[in-house]
Protein backbone atom coordinates (compact mmCIF):
# COMPACT_ATOMS: atom_id res chain seq x y z
CA UNK A 1 0.00 0.00 0.00
CA UNK A 2 1.37 3.90 -1.15
CA UNK A 3 -0.02 6.66 0.75
CA UNK A 4 0.56 10.01 -0.71
CA UNK A 5 -0.05 13.23 1.60
CA UNK A 6 -1.43 15.49 -1.11
CA UNK A 7 -2.54 18.30 1.65
CA UNK A 8 -1.05 18.02 5.62
CA UNK A 9 -2.32 21.74 6.85
CA UNK A 10 -5.51 23.21 7.60
CA UNK A 11 -4.12 26.48 6.16
CA UNK A 12 -3.65 27.19 2.25
CA UNK A 13 -0.95 29.01 0.49
CA UNK A 14 1.77 28.34 -1.72
CA UNK A 15 3.50 26.28 0.48
CA UNK A 16 1.01 24.26 2.51
CA UNK A 17 -2.41 22.66 1.02
CA UNK A 18 -5.74 21.49 3.17
CA UNK A 19 -5.82 17.56 3.98
CA UNK A 20 -5.95 15.27 1.40
CA UNK A 21 -4.36 11.63 1.32
CA UNK A 22 -4.40 8.99 -1.48
CA UNK A 23 -4.39 5.71 -1.00
CA UNK A 24 -2.37 3.84 -3.91
CA UNK A 25 -3.83 6.20 -6.64
CA UNK A 26 -7.26 4.77 -6.24
CA UNK A 27 -8.77 6.24 -2.92
CA UNK A 28 -8.58 9.33 -1.30
CA UNK A 29 -9.69 10.73 1.92
CA UNK A 30 -10.97 14.19 2.31
CA UNK A 31 -11.40 16.55 -0.31
CA UNK A 32 -9.16 19.98 1.13
CA UNK A 33 -6.18 19.88 -1.21
CA UNK A 34 -7.57 17.09 -4.31
CA UNK A 35 -7.24 18.56 -7.33
CA UNK A 36 -4.49 20.95 -6.72
CA UNK A 37 -2.44 18.42 -5.51
CA UNK A 38 -3.01 15.89 -8.75
CA UNK A 39 -2.43 16.19 -12.73
CA UNK A 40 -6.03 15.66 -14.37
CA UNK A 41 -4.97 12.03 -15.43
CA UNK A 42 -3.77 11.59 -11.92
CA UNK A 43 -7.38 12.59 -10.99
CA UNK A 44 -8.89 10.18 -13.41
CA UNK A 45 -7.23 7.03 -12.03
CA UNK A 46 -9.53 8.08 -7.94
CA UNK A 47 -12.20 5.94 -7.93
CA UNK A 48 -13.52 6.29 -4.45
CA UNK A 49 -13.29 9.69 -2.20
CA UNK A 50 -13.93 9.23 1.45
CA UNK A 51 -14.90 12.41 3.63
CA UNK A 52 -14.62 12.34 7.23
CA UNK A 53 -16.49 15.29 7.88
CA UNK A 54 -18.32 18.50 6.48
CA UNK A 55 -15.82 21.23 7.53
CA UNK A 56 -14.86 23.20 4.29
CA UNK A 57 -10.78 22.53 4.69
CA UNK A 58 -12.40 18.88 4.20
CA UNK A 59 -14.51 18.79 1.07
CA UNK A 60 -13.78 21.72 -0.60
CA UNK A 61 -12.50 20.07 -3.51
CA UNK A 62 -15.47 18.24 -4.29
CA UNK A 63 -16.64 20.91 -5.95
CA UNK A 64 -13.67 21.43 -8.40
CA UNK A 65 -13.23 17.22 -8.49
CA UNK A 66 -17.23 16.98 -9.50
CA UNK A 67 -16.09 19.44 -12.59
CA UNK A 68 -13.01 17.58 -13.39
CA UNK A 69 -14.88 14.31 -13.30
CA UNK A 70 -17.89 15.66 -15.55
CA UNK A 71 -16.91 13.38 -18.47
CA UNK A 72 -15.38 10.73 -16.65
CA UNK A 73 -17.86 9.99 -13.80
CA UNK A 74 -19.49 8.61 -11.81
CA UNK A 75 -17.06 8.72 -8.72
CA UNK A 76 -18.08 7.45 -5.58
CA UNK A 77 -18.33 9.88 -2.42
CA UNK A 78 -18.51 7.81 0.66
CA UNK A 79 -19.07 10.08 4.45
CA UNK A 80 -21.71 9.71 6.69
CA UNK A 81 -25.71 10.58 5.88
CA UNK A 82 -25.29 13.71 7.41
CA UNK A 83 -22.63 15.45 6.03
CA UNK A 84 -23.34 14.16 2.47
CA UNK A 85 -26.80 16.06 3.71
CA UNK A 86 -24.13 19.04 3.76
CA UNK A 87 -22.87 18.42 1.31
CA UNK A 88 -25.38 18.31 -1.36
CA UNK A 89 -27.57 21.88 0.54
CA UNK A 90 -24.62 23.66 0.91
CA UNK A 91 -22.20 23.34 -1.45
CA UNK A 92 -23.06 21.01 -4.66
CA UNK A 93 -26.92 22.91 -4.74
CA UNK A 94 -27.37 24.52 -7.76
CA UNK A 95 -26.56 28.23 -6.78
CA UNK A 96 -22.90 27.74 -5.25
CA UNK A 97 -21.97 24.98 -7.83
CA UNK A 98 -23.45 22.55 -9.96
CA UNK A 99 -25.35 19.41 -8.42
CA UNK A 100 -22.57 16.96 -9.82
CA UNK A 101 -25.07 14.44 -8.35
CA UNK A 102 -27.45 15.04 -11.24
CA UNK A 103 -25.03 16.58 -13.98
CA UNK A 104 -24.05 16.06 -16.80
CA UNK A 105 -26.22 13.58 -16.61
CA UNK A 106 -29.12 11.94 -13.94
CA UNK A 107 -27.73 8.53 -15.27
CA UNK A 108 -23.71 9.56 -15.48
CA UNK A 109 -23.11 12.12 -13.05
CA UNK A 110 -19.66 13.02 -12.65
CA UNK A 111 -19.81 12.24 -8.58
CA UNK A 112 -22.49 9.51 -6.70
CA UNK A 113 -23.14 9.83 -3.11
CA UNK A 114 -23.21 6.65 -0.69
CA UNK A 115 -23.64 7.23 2.49
CA UNK A 116 -21.77 5.30 5.17
CA UNK A 117 -22.88 3.83 8.66
CA UNK A 118 -20.71 4.17 11.83
CA UNK A 119 -18.63 1.26 12.87
CA UNK A 120 -20.12 -0.73 9.94
CA UNK A 121 -17.09 -2.19 7.76
CA UNK A 122 -17.92 -2.01 4.07
CA UNK A 123 -16.05 -2.70 0.85
CA UNK A 124 -14.46 -0.25 -1.10
CA UNK A 125 -12.33 -1.08 -4.67
CA UNK A 126 -11.58 -4.49 -2.48
CA UNK A 127 -10.17 -2.31 0.33
CA UNK A 128 -11.77 -2.89 3.64
CA UNK A 129 -12.85 0.38 4.94
CA UNK A 130 -13.91 1.09 8.50
CA UNK A 131 -15.70 4.17 9.86
CA UNK A 132 -15.24 4.74 13.33
CA UNK A 133 -16.72 8.11 15.21
CA UNK A 134 -14.15 10.56 16.46
CA UNK A 135 -14.25 13.49 18.71
CA UNK A 136 -14.83 16.89 17.06
CA UNK A 137 -17.64 19.81 17.09
CA UNK A 138 -19.42 17.89 14.68
CA UNK A 139 -20.20 14.73 13.48
CA UNK A 140 -16.56 13.02 12.47
CA UNK A 141 -15.28 9.83 11.52
CA UNK A 142 -12.13 8.07 11.06
CA UNK A 143 -11.21 5.60 8.61
CA UNK A 144 -9.07 2.50 8.52
CA UNK A 145 -8.57 0.94 5.10
CA UNK A 146 -7.26 -2.50 4.98
CA UNK A 147 -6.02 -3.41 1.29
CA UNK A 148 -6.40 -6.83 -0.05
CA UNK A 149 -3.02 -7.76 0.71
CA UNK A 150 -3.56 -7.00 4.24
CA UNK A 151 -1.52 -3.63 4.71
CA UNK A 152 -4.18 -1.40 7.01
CA UNK A 153 -4.06 2.46 7.90
CA UNK A 154 -5.85 4.48 10.60
CA UNK A 155 -6.60 8.36 9.91
CA UNK A 156 -8.42 10.07 12.34
CA UNK A 157 -9.44 13.14 10.46
CA UNK A 158 -9.69 16.11 12.94
CA UNK A 159 -10.80 14.83 16.41
CA UNK A 160 -9.55 15.84 20.26
CA UNK A 161 -9.05 13.80 22.83
CA UNK A 162 -10.78 10.31 23.64
CA UNK A 163 -9.80 7.84 20.73
CA UNK A 164 -9.48 5.19 22.95
CA UNK A 165 -12.88 3.84 21.60
CA UNK A 166 -11.18 3.62 18.07
CA UNK A 167 -7.97 2.14 19.31
CA UNK A 168 -10.10 -1.05 20.73
CA UNK A 169 -11.13 -1.48 17.19
CA UNK A 170 -7.66 -0.62 14.94
CA UNK A 171 -5.01 -2.51 14.46
CA UNK A 172 -2.61 0.20 11.43
CA UNK A 173 0.34 -0.13 10.82
CA UNK A 174 0.41 3.36 10.01
CA UNK A 175 -1.41 6.02 12.11
CA UNK A 176 -2.00 9.30 10.39
CA UNK A 177 -3.99 11.91 13.32
CA UNK A 178 -3.64 15.76 13.45
CA UNK A 179 -1.93 18.24 15.63
CA UNK A 180 -3.36 21.52 14.70
CA UNK A 181 -1.41 24.12 17.40
CA UNK A 182 0.93 23.92 19.66
CA UNK A 183 0.75 23.60 23.67
CA UNK A 184 0.24 27.34 24.32
CA UNK A 185 -2.95 27.44 21.74
CA UNK A 186 -4.23 24.18 23.18
CA UNK A 187 -7.07 26.26 25.22
CA UNK A 188 -8.16 27.27 21.42
CA UNK A 189 -8.53 24.09 20.27
CA UNK A 190 -10.05 22.24 22.84
CA UNK A 191 -13.61 23.40 22.67
CA UNK A 192 -13.65 23.03 18.61
CA UNK A 193 -12.03 19.31 18.59
CA UNK A 194 -8.18 19.03 17.40
CA UNK A 195 -5.06 17.69 19.43
CA UNK A 196 -2.08 19.82 20.80
CA UNK A 197 1.45 17.87 21.00
CA UNK A 198 0.42 17.45 24.73
CA UNK A 199 -2.96 15.96 24.33
CA UNK A 200 -1.30 14.12 21.13
CA UNK A 201 0.97 12.28 24.15
CA UNK A 202 -1.71 11.01 26.00
CA UNK A 203 -3.72 9.64 22.93
CA UNK A 204 -0.57 7.84 21.73
CA UNK A 205 0.06 6.53 25.56
CA UNK A 206 -3.82 5.41 25.46
CA UNK A 207 -3.08 3.55 22.06
CA UNK A 208 0.48 2.06 23.83
CA UNK A 209 -1.57 0.56 26.78
CA UNK A 210 -4.67 -0.79 24.71
CA UNK A 211 -3.03 -2.48 21.96
CA UNK A 212 0.79 -3.14 23.21
CA UNK A 213 2.51 -1.09 20.35
CA UNK A 214 2.77 1.75 18.75
CA UNK A 215 2.81 2.50 14.96
CA UNK A 216 4.82 4.60 13.05
CA UNK A 217 2.79 7.69 13.29
CA UNK A 218 2.23 10.84 10.92
CA UNK A 219 0.84 14.60 11.53
CA UNK A 220 -1.55 16.31 9.43
CA UNK A 221 -3.66 19.23 9.74
CA UNK A 222 -0.81 21.58 11.03
CA UNK A 223 -1.29 24.99 11.30
CA UNK A 224 1.57 26.21 9.08
CA UNK A 225 1.88 29.88 10.87
CA UNK A 226 2.91 28.09 13.69
CA UNK A 227 4.29 24.68 12.25
CA UNK A 228 7.83 25.18 13.65
CA UNK A 229 6.96 25.30 17.26
CA UNK A 230 4.39 22.20 16.43
CA UNK A 231 7.41 20.49 15.15
CA UNK A 232 9.56 21.26 18.63
CA UNK A 233 6.68 19.50 20.42
CA UNK A 234 5.98 16.85 18.71
CA UNK A 235 9.48 15.69 18.46
CA UNK A 236 9.89 16.07 22.27
CA UNK A 237 6.45 13.92 22.27
CA UNK A 238 8.25 11.36 19.90
CA UNK A 239 11.61 11.43 22.22
CA UNK A 240 9.46 10.73 25.59
CA UNK A 241 7.47 8.26 24.01
CA UNK A 242 10.51 6.20 21.87
CA UNK A 243 8.18 6.82 19.38
CA UNK A 244 8.10 7.28 15.67
CA UNK A 245 6.45 10.77 14.61
CA UNK A 246 6.83 12.62 11.29
CA UNK A 247 4.94 15.80 10.32
CA UNK A 248 3.79 14.84 6.88
CA UNK A 249 3.90 17.10 4.06
CA UNK A 250 3.04 17.99 0.77
CA UNK A 251 4.21 14.82 -1.93
CA UNK A 252 5.41 12.54 1.03
CA UNK A 253 4.86 9.28 0.45
CA UNK A 254 4.70 6.40 2.69
CA UNK A 255 4.98 2.73 1.80
CA UNK A 256 3.29 -0.42 3.69
ZN1 LIG B 1 -12.97 20.02 11.21
ZN1 LIG C 1 -10.02 20.60 9.48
Amino acid sequence: MELEILGAHNCESLDSKLVSLLIDQTIAIDAGGLTSSLSLSAQQRIKAILITHHHFDHIRDLATFGMNAYMSGPINVYALDSVLGVISTHLLNEVLYPDFRQKPLPEKPSLKFCPLEPNKEVIIEGYRVLPLPVHHNVPAIGYQVTSPDEKSIFYTGDTGSGCASCWEVVSPQLLITEVTVPNRFEFVVQASGHLSPRLLKQELLDFKRIKGYLPPVVIVHMSPHIEGEIREEVAQVAEELEAKITLGREGMKFVL
